[in-house]
């Protein structure tokens, strides 16, 4: 399995990045985590959007889902209509996205995108993949993602405060991209919604995931100092997601 960050900026982005996206692509299988602002323009290096299996949103925040909105007009007018791409998202995803896009879109939008509304313990198959989800504690319906394939597990945390839900989400898994949105000198202002750097390289270690990827760092903060923080506190490997950054697993 290969995974290729499409962005992975908190809300707004890094000059040259974007905010989060994960692409997972074993064989034929190209599965995308989260597509927020400016992932589009990775995406398109990578591949042509007809080849997308399928994408999964774990919230309804712009910094996670927002180029659905160029990826829907890119599909809906793709000449060989690949159309029925499944999207896993919370309930009421198309409704926002139609909100956005205005009345024309209505028709097309569930015609583009299939829609499979997510839930606490539901999982689906993609390919070769299996895709779980698991609540997250968020300021809206949000879910942390696992995906396994026949040698290798990745756990994402979408956007979440600490809890013990998201060590059931990285249980042993080969790969950890967790939040870690703020240093951990900001652990009350974190509380809303958010992991510091400690509590992300608290939750690797509990989990006892073997490598912890940091993800969604806000971008007025210090990448080195966020993944020095989270090391101390896990124990194990740490690195902070670059744009573009491309890992293997199970290889
Ligand atoms: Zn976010
Ligand atoms: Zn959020």
């Amino acid at each position: 399995m290969r995974l290729t960050v499409l962005g992975a900026s908190a809300t707004y982005p890094r000059p040259g990045e974007a905010c989060n996206g994960y692409l997972l692509q074993e064989k034929d299988t190209y599965l995308i985590l989260d597509f927020g602002n400016g992932c589009m323009s990775f995406l398109a290096r990578a591949l042509d959007f007809a080849r997308i299996s399928a994408v999964a949103i774990s919230h309804l925040h712009v910094d996670h889902f927002a180029d659905l909105y160029p990826l829907f007009y890119a599909l809906r007018f793709h000449p060989e209509r690949p159309w029925g791409l499944p999207l896993y998202a919370p309930d009421g995803a198309l409704e926002v996205l139609g909100r956005l896009l205005g009345e024309e879109s209505r028709t097309f939008l569930p015609r583009v995108f299939s829609h499979r509304v997510i839930s606490p313990g539901c999982g689906f198959e993609v390919g070769g993949m299996r895709l779980s989800f698991y609540p997250a504690r968020h300021n809206v319906e949000a879910y942390h993602f696992r995906v396994e394939g026949g040698n290798w597990s990745v756990a994402y945390s979408g956007d979440t405060a600490y809890h013990d839900g998201l060590l059931d989400a990285a249980r042993g898994a080969d790969l950890f991209l967790c939040e870690a949105t703020m240093p951990r000198a900001y652990e009350k202002e974190a509380s809303i919604g958010h992991l510091t750097s400690r509590q992300a390289g608290e939750a690797a270690r509990l989990a006892g995931a073997a490598e912890l990827i940091l993800v969604h760092i806000w971008p007025a903060f210090d990448r080195r100092v966020i993944v020095r923080e989270a090391e101390e506190e896990f124990g194990g490997p740490v690195r902070a997601a670059r744009q573009d950054m491309r890992l293997s697993l199970g290889e």
